[in-house]
């Protein structure tokens, strides 16, 4: 295979070159790239980390790699980030993981799984516990390269209009939450409903739904969905750490001259943390304005959580059984989760209690 491609390459460079020795030529190449995202330009947290990913590759390279991008429904609509990325209509794209369940459910993992990692678990698990290697055997079967490339923290559990006291009251609950999420509702008794975000607020308001989630308080401030709900709950239960991805058709990543490929995996990976701070840093300030304004901020009752969290490993379980990539994630995904949660628990979890 590399043999393979080393000559197709180096015959596909020779095609471009008419000087010099194919070394000093490829570092001179210079490549201009197209960006796709899931995001409205310029978006709150995402749109604004698909933008400094490009910047940061464009600026770090010297422009030997251009990137401009392309927000949802410039080129093509959000959902197809994948799609025209594997197909180089774009080389490269910055979405969720999740949007791509129907390629394999398997692709949640690698975005967030109800009751799963942290951010800081993710990214632990991502970068040192095999999870990158998994998610770019997954992938390669769509001949595209992922990279974690943001991360929006744990989210909130939602807005509501009437209080959540019992497993009772999510009965016939029709709240917008996609994804497994909406599995585990919906195994529960409630109507999971999907919602693009900008429908989400008029839903709310009109009554076509009775909650949704979106989140946290720096974007569902954005949305004023403190406009059309009485509480907020607490904690993200179905979204704790949700990663954000970079995928690069990977043709066009193996054209890269090692420097740039490295360029590219660097980017990404400052882009993960500094959209991690940012979300951070904008949500205490957006908490603080939804305090302010009178929001009521409430914690899902422990017995709700309990059985939600049950549920919620038996929909994994069923996701499992898909095929045998997914059952390979699975078990990475959860065996990691256990081996890490006793640390998590004496470390972060206590310390937190303490201050
Ligand atoms: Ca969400």
């Amino acid at each position: 295979m590399k043999r393979r491609y080393f000559i197709k390459s180096l015959a596909a460079l020779l095609g471009t070159l008419t000087l010099g020795t194919s070394e000093s030529r490829a570092s001179d190449r210079e490549y201009n790239w197209k960006m796709v995202t899931s995001w409205p330009k310029n978006f709150p947290g995402l749109g604004v980390g698909a933008e400094n990913l490009a910047n940061l590759i464009n600026s770090l390279s010297n422009n030997r790699l251009k990137i401009k991008v392309y927000g949802a429904n410039e080129l093509i609509p959000p959902l197809e980030v994948f799609d025209f990325v594997a197909q180089g209509g774009a080389e490269i794209g910055h979405s969720g993981a999740y949007y791509w369940k129907g390629k394999s459910p398997a692709c949640q993992f690698f975005s967030s799984v109800p009751f799963g990692l942290t951010s800081q678990e993710m990214n632990s698990w991502l970068y040192y516990g095999g999870g990158i290697e998994l998610w770019e055997k997954l992938y390669n079967n769509f001949n595209l390269v992922p990279r974690p490339a943001g991360n929006t923290g744990v989210q909130m559990g939602g807005w509501f209009n009437k209080e959540i006291n019992s497993m009772d009251d999510l009965k016939g609950l029709k709240m917008r939450i996609p994804g497994l999420g909406g599995e585990v509702l919906s195994k529960v008794g409630g109507v999971p409903i999907t919602l693009a975000g900008a429908e989400i607020f008029t839903a709310l308001q009109t009554g076509a739904i009775d909650a949704t989630e979106w989140v946290g308080p720096y974007n569902d401030r954005a949305f004023g969905l403190h406009k059309v709900a009485k509480y907020y709950y607490y904690p993200g239960w179905h979204e704790p750490g949700p990663s954000i991805e970079c995928i690069i058709n990977k043709d066009s990543y193996l054209q890269l001259p090692d420097d740039l490929k490295k360029i590219v995996d660097t980017a990404c990976k400052a882009v993960n943390i500094d959209m991690l701070s940012d979300y951070s840093m904008k949500n205490m300030l957006a908490l603080k304005f939804l305090k302010d304004s009178g929001i009521e901020i409430k914690e899902f009752p422990s017995e709700v959580l309990d059985v939600l969290r049950e549920t919620s490993s038996s929909v994994l379980k069923e996701l499992s059984l898909h095929d045998d990539i997914s059952l390979e994630i699975y078990n990475s995904y959860i065996s990691f989760k256990n081996k890490i949660s006793p640390w998590t628990k004496i470390s972060n979890l206590s310390y937190l209690k303490t201050r």
